[in-house]
């Protein structure tokens, strides 16, 4: 089995060389399950730390790019289905809160994958391929969007895709979402705040 990366974009909502706001998923959007994967809706806990960054971002009709490894379908922990079925129930939670995802990328590989043809790519981040492949879709310029990860891998992949290490976000568990909402806005040289 060879895994090619999953994309979900919304119809309607492609844009040509603008901006756009990258999200990692775990740690950031959703609470993390620590050792393991979220691989099944009732797992889903939205977490508070990055939502005025990304209502702010929703209300300025900002492009919103969620970049997330999924290495479990590789490991066959979880089948695709099942991701997509998680990512589709955060998409609605974050909905119910005024927040739009228009696209997702999804790197199902992973280096102990059970097939030997899904251990090496292009897309696990720290690689920049998740980036570089909605850019491609989308229209985005790299160059002036922002990420907002939590992992030191997160960063490394938004940096090596071009967008300049001043524009990469990284939040932890306990940062203040309006703290998090001032970063992201200086980052796009908003000049304003978004309300928490
Ligand atoms: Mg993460
Ligand atoms: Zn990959």
């Amino acid at each position: 089995m060879t895994l090619s990366i999953g994309r979900y974009v919304s119809p309607g909502r492609v844009v040509s060389g603008r901006p756009a706001l990258f999200c990692d998923r775990d740690g950031v959007l959703n609470r993390r399950v620590p050792g393991g994967y979220v691989t099944a809706p009732v797992q889903v806990e939205v977490l508070g730390i990055a939502l005025p960054a990304l209502r702010a971002a929703t209300h300025l009709g900002m492009t919103v790019v969620m970049v997330t490894n999924q290495g479990a379908i590789g490991r066959r922990l979880a089948t695709s289905e099942e991701v997509l079925l998680v990512n589709a129930t955060l998409l609605t939670q974050l909905s119910s809160v005024g927040i739009r995802i228009d696209a997702v990328y999804v790197c199902p590989h992973h280096p102990d994958a059970a097939d030997v043809s899904d251990r090496d790519c292009r897309c696990r981040k720290p690689a920049p391929g998740l980036f570089l492949a909605a850019a491609d879709d989308l229209g985005i310029d790299l160059a002036r969007s922002v990420a907002i990860g939590d992992q030191p891998s997160d960063r490394e992949a938004a940096i090596s895709a071009g967008i300049p290490a001043e524009r990469m976000v990284l939040v932890a568990d306990d940062d203040d979402p309006g703290e998090v909402a001032t970063r992201v806005c200086n980052a796009f040289g908003w000049g304003m705040q978004a309300d928490s």
